[in-house]
């Protein structure tokens, strides 16, 4: 079976930066699976793996347009101390959250300043070209459920 809309593709992958350091793998996971045409992953990768069957092995180059976008520079800004929780320790990598008007931000401490703190609201991917190391395990067609749904059940999917 080719992965198709509608298809639900397994997959290992090993994902690294253009310094080839190594951001995520499934290595001694389970394969990752996903439900093919609803945008369950990024872009770039999804159209890369459209029309391809178990057994494919292959490099996947992601531009940022392609994956997780540009960095934003606006979503980048500082915020006084008293902004954040009183009991909370600032420290550069830590993460906060704060309800906005479509729902939970999330943003990294990336700088500490006298008065507060640099946060930023990016994706952590964003503005990085993506370089996929792919083999497809399995493409099956997806269960009625997993269609209502609009991801996937088992093994590598969503166990709720
Ligand atoms: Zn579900």
């Amino acid at each position: 079976m080719k992965a198709a809309l509608n298809t639900v593709v397994a997959m290992h992958y090993t994902l690294t930066d253009d310094s080839g350091e190594v951001l995520d793998s499934s290595t001694g996971r389970d394969p990752l699976a996903y439900l093919h045409g609803h945008s369950n992953i990024i872009p770039g990768l999804e159209q890369a793996l459209e029309g391809k069957e178990a057994g494919y092995k292959s490099k996947v180059t992601v531009a940022p347009g392609e994956g997780y976008g540009e960095k934003n520079p606006e979503a980048v800004f500082e915020a006084p101390r008293e902004h954040f929780p009183p009991e909370m320790t600032l420290a550069v990598g830590e993460r906060v959250y704060a309800d906005g008007p479509n729902g939970r931000i999330s943003f990294v401490i990336v700088e500490l300043t006298d008065t507060g703190a640099v946060l930023d609201a990016n994706h952590p991917l964003a503005g990085k070209t993506l370089h996929f190391d792919v083999e497809i395990i399995e493409v099956r067609a997806a269960t009625t459920e997993e269609l209502e749904h609009g991801h996937v059940h088992g093994p590598g999917g969503h166990d709720h």
